[in-house]
């Protein structure tokens, strides 16, 4: 299973919402798991792996985050911070975000939830988020450099 890579036409389509939370979804977010976790990343959404569907993961530090059917209800704050993507590969970027998100989502019990995040987390729902929609952080960046990130 390879992550897409940029400009292929799926990452630029927005997602069908999820209508029922079953084992065929389980096992996509299982997937996801792996594949972010194998390529050392910190978010991804479930059409970077081909499955149109508003699904996405975050692991900002040890917890693993699953946001099914997410909606940003309310956005405070600015702040810029560097961002990759594992569908655009040795590409960085400076992207303006929101410090802190409010998220309406599903967990994977289908049971509505709302998440305030700040710091790397919202950044990562807001990027994540962003796929989503199919737009790509490159088509927000205030800069974009093609480097190997050296951290
Ligand atoms: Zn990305």
């Amino acid at each position: 299973m390879e992550i897409i890579q940029f400009p292929n036409e799926i990452l630029k389509k927005e997602t069908e919402k999820v209508d029922k939370i079953d084992k065929n979804i389980r096992r996509i977010i299982d997937e996801m798991k792996k594949i972010m976790v194998k390529e050392g990343g910190v978010g991804l959404s479930a059409n970077q792996i081909g499955y149109n569907l508003s699904i996405f993961i975050a692991k900002p530090k040890d917890k693993f985050y699953v946001f099914i059917n997410p909606e940003i209800i309310e956005m405070k704050g600015e702040e810029i911070k560097e961002e990759g993507c594992l569908s655009i590969k040795d590409t960085w970027g400076l992207v303006k975000r929101a410090k802190e998100v409010k998220l309406k989502y599903q967990n994977l019990s289908g049971k509505e939830k709302i998440i305030r995040a700040k710091g790397l987390l919202a950044h990562i729902i807001q990027h994540e988020y962003d796929h989503l929609k199919g737009i790509l952080f490159t088509d927000k960046a205030i800069e974009i450099y093609k480097t190997e990130k050296n951290d």
